[in-house]
């Protein structure tokens, strides 16, 4: 994977997870916040910490914040603060923007001042609970489009010894199986004759609906 150089401002519990996943995945990460103490709290997992006030251009330039690829602008409570590092990001240039919404307005706001991509993480959080209650056979799942998803959903154990053709899924559930994880292997596109077994995970497309049928069967 190529090594890309990123800002996460706001050291709080969101830009925290994220600076420390793209440190372990060997990226290059800068973290500011203006709190000393959640800065040298952050030096075991980013590349470089600064006590900085992000809402200052000066403070920004002088990390060389243009030569970064992308910058996670992760400041929570504070929305004017929030906003106003996205805005002086976007008139010097940055490349990605990424910015951390609290409500569906904040969000709208960002939108207009150019944030590349508005994330809601409690919404989504929300959202993502919610529908491993209603399909707790689902491990994952994509939203490709209003309707469609496609989804990891672990073999009801029902089905485990059957072939895809005598059970049917496609005509039964409406839903497609593309691919089966077994273990470390993934059969790609497999054939109705595959047998299932316990702990297989089916790699699914479908229509929303009828995909939280199919991954509520006991
Ligand atoms: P979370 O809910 O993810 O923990 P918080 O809002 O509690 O988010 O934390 C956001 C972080 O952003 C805090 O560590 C705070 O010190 C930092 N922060 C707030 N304003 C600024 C600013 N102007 N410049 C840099 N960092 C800031």
């Amino acid at each position: 994977m190529a090594v890309k150089q990123y800002v996460v401002i706001g050291l709080g519990r969101f830009g925290t997870s994220i600076a420390r996943r793209l440190h372990e995945a060997g990226q290059e990460v800068l973290g500011i916040d203006i709190d000393e103490e959640s800065v040298e709290d952050a030096e075991g997992y980013v590349t470089l910490a600064v006590v900085a006030d992000s809402t200052e251009e000066k403070a920004l330039t002088s990390v060389g914040i243009k030569n970064f690829d992308c910058v996670i602008v992760a400041i929570g409570d504070d929305i004017q603060s929030n906003i106003l590092t996205v805005m002086l990001l976007k008139n010097l240039g940055i490349r990605k923007i990424i910015a951390k919404a609290q409500s569906k307005r904040h969000g709208q706001v960002l939108d207009a001042i150019g944030a590349h991509w508005v994330i809601y993480p409690e919404r989504d959080m929300g959202e993502r609970v919610a529908n491993q209650l209603l399909s707790p056979n689902m491990l994952n799942y994509i939203e490709l489009s209003k309707n469609y998803n496609l989804e990891e959903i672990i073999v009801p154990s029902k089905m485990a010894g059957k072939n895809l053709r005598e059970l049917d899924v496609r005509a039964k559930y409406n839903v497609s199986v593309i691919a089966i994880v077994r273990s470390d292997d993934i059969i790609i596109s497999p054939s109705p004759e595959e047998l299932l077994q316990k702990e297989d995970i089916l790699v699914t497309i479908g229509n929303r609906k009828d995909l939280a049928e199919f991954s509520s069967i006991e």
